[in-house]
């Protein structure tokens, strides 16, 4: 008996400890990941928000998230602020690529990994770069439209010149117009940054192309499809939407209008949800300390950076049906809405 107590007490001993495991589990340290967004004002954007949500939420992952819409002095402060409340990792979407470089230095010194998402942050130790691949993306659009106008006049409406990506979508469009441009088949009449990315300011250049043309412009290659739209309407002004050719990209609702009305020739469409259950699996890894499998590398100045990038999709009148209406990425109602 006395044997048997001891044992008893033996038994009994171990409990705590498997009490105590069970409770460690329970509490075990949720991974919080602090998104800090350049802006909400752009169809786009907003589905990367709710998609990068909902991908950390499945991952059991808290996500806060902060948009500075343009401003790069409320960008820093607002990471700085993610930084101080102590989330695990920083995943960020510069609006401007040099300016953020000293949110990875801040992050750093507390001890915090940087994903860029989307668009790279140059001169800086980024930890790991989830993105499309962008110079494709430019590639895309080339393609389609020399395919259409293989000689005369183009004009290049090129994104915000603070963007990396910007640079990226024109290099992919030179890529495949130079040797046409060597040839002499092709002249760029006109090339020009959009800042910000706006519409209105897109529709000042492509006012300005048209003038200083005579309106003898035979495509347009606009680096997304807010700059489009803005292409589009100084086109309309002149009574020539619809008479050439013009590129876009993003696969917004209103370009994937234009195209079944004839306005816009192609957009390029980057499936928003894979890239950002992609960076939502990834920013838990980092933040775990795990591999993340990156298999390429993006040069931004100062490091190659561990990047992942996915494939962009070129849609037109063809093939808009079986992409983004068959993703759900918008609906048929929505998009045949006009014809
Ligand atoms: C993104 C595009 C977007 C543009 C303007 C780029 O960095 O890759 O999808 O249209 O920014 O927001």
């Amino acid at each position: 008996d006395s044997e048997g107590t001891a044992t008893g007490e033996n038994i009994k001993q171990p409990e705590p400890t498997v009490t105590a495991s069970v409770d460690s589990s329970q509490t075990e340290h949720k991974i919080r990941i602090g998104f800090s967004m350049d802006t909400l004002l752009e169809e786009r954007w907003l589905k990367d928000r709710d998609l990068f949500r909902e991908a950390c939420e499945a991952l059991g992952a808290e996500v806060e998230i902060i948009a500075a819409n343009g401003d790069d002095a409320k960008q820093i402060s607002q990471a700085e602020a993610l930084i101080s409340e102590g989330v695990d990792i920083l995943v960020v979407v510069p609006h401007n690529a040099d300016a953020t470089a000293a949110i990875v230095k801040k992050a750093h010194s507390a001890g915090i990994k940087v994903l860029a998402y989307d668009r790279l942050i140059k001169n800086a130790d980024v930890d790991l770069y989830v993105s499309f691949d962008n110079e494709a993306v430019g590639e895309l659009q080339a393609k389609a439209i020399t395919k259409l106008v293989p000689k005369g006049k183009f004009v290049y409406i090129g994104g915000a010149d603070t963007d990396n990506n910007a640079h990226l979508f024109k290099q992919g469009v030179f890529n495949v117009l130079q040797p046409f441009i060597d040839r002499g088949d092709i002249t760029v009449v006109y090339d020009q940054w959009t800042k910000d990315w706006t519409p209105v300011n897109a529709l000042a250049n492509m006012k300005d192309a048209l003038l200083a043309n005579g309106n003898k412009i035979d495509a347009v290659i606009a680096a997304n499809d807010a700059t489009a739209g803005g292409v589009v309407e100084a086109l309309a002004g002149q009574g020539l939407a619809g008479k050439l050719p013009v590129a876009g990209q993003d696969a917004e609702l209103a370009a994937a209008q234009r195209i079944v009305e004839g306005t816009q020739t192609m957009t390029v469409y980057k499936p928003i949800k894979l890239l950002a259950d992609k960076a939502a699996e990834l920013a838990v890894k980092l933040a775990k300390g795990e591999d993340t499998g990156a298999d390429r590398t993006v040069n931004n100045g100062k490091i190659e950076v561990p990047s992942v990038l996915l494939s962009p999709i070129a849609v037109d009148k063809s093939n808009i049906n079986e992409t983004i209406i068959a993703d759900g990425f918008h609906s048929r109602e929505d998009v045949y809405k006009n014809v």
